[in-house]
């Protein structure tokens, strides 16, 4: 088995369900007391956000490289940066490292081909919405299109995972606010939304008759124990 480098603490809130469904998927795959090899650095995230907020993004990759070579340090066999939004910087991280790393988009972008989508709506911070390191890649290496909530809407999904989910708040007006949000893009032509956000699956979940939801973090832990355990699509593991 190898050993997944995880890059927690963007945020905690998240991370630490990234530890448990590694360990729970590992579990289910291998039987008995087995568990995930992995090792963690978590950052603290206050220290970082509000460089976000000022882009002022050369700290931010600053914070990103030193703790992915923490990660590698560690001793871990890849890397998985636990936030949608830091895949931004995944060339730059890349090169400042010599481990693999396991990119959320394309982890998600095989869950929506699967389920047999090519238009999704995206939600997820505001760098995730609306820049292109996430949009072009689903679109240019997946042949995914992926629709945005309009600029009011957008804002209060961003402020919600920094203000709320991010701090451990969940606001049931929030979870209402968000499904109007879903339904709009699923108006438009959306027919699954991802949660490109790894907080937002702590707020809204799967609903029997409504639009498919592709869960960020959960698909992110999956591909990465198939990738510990040497699955491949189909194929048993050992
Ligand atoms: N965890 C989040 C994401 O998946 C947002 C918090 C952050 O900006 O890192 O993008």
């Amino acid at each position: 088995m190898k050993t997944i480098g995880l890059l927690g603490g963007m945020t905690s809130e998240s991370s630490l369900v990234y530890y448990k469904l590694v360990n729970e998927m590992a579990r289910e795959k291998l039987g008995g007391s087995h568990s995930a090899k992995s090792v963690m650095v978590s950052v603290d995230f206050g220290e970082i956000e509000p460089h976000m907020e000022r882009g002022e993004w050369e700290r931010v990759l600053a914070f990103m490289i030193g703790a992915s070579r923490a990660v590698e340090k560690g001793g871990a066999d890849f890397l998985v940066l636990c936030t949608n939004t830091m895949h931004k910087f995944v060339d730059e991280i890349s090169r400042g490292i010599s481990i693999p790393i396991l990119h959320i988009v394309d982890a998600t972008a095989a869950g929506i081909r699967k389920a047999g989508m090519k238009k999704v709506g995206l939600l997820g911070t505001r760098f995730t919405m609306e820049e292109d390191f996430y949009k072009g890649r689903l679109l240019e290496k997946h042949g995914i299109t992926a629709l945005v909530p309009e600029k009011p809407a957008r804002e209060q999904v961003h402020k919600v995972i920094m203000d709320e989910l991010s701090r451990g708040i969940i606001n049931p007006a929030s979870r209402d606010a968000y499904w109007r949000i879903i339904n709009d893009l699923a108006v438009r032509g959306a027919e699954g939304i991802i949660l490109g956000c790894t907080e937002i699956p702590l707020l809204v979940k799967p609903k029997r008759g409504a639009i498919p939801l592709f869960d960020t973090t959960a698909i992110h832990a999956g591909a990465a124990v198939d990738l510990a355990l040497d699955i491949t699509e189909g194929v048993g593991g050992k």
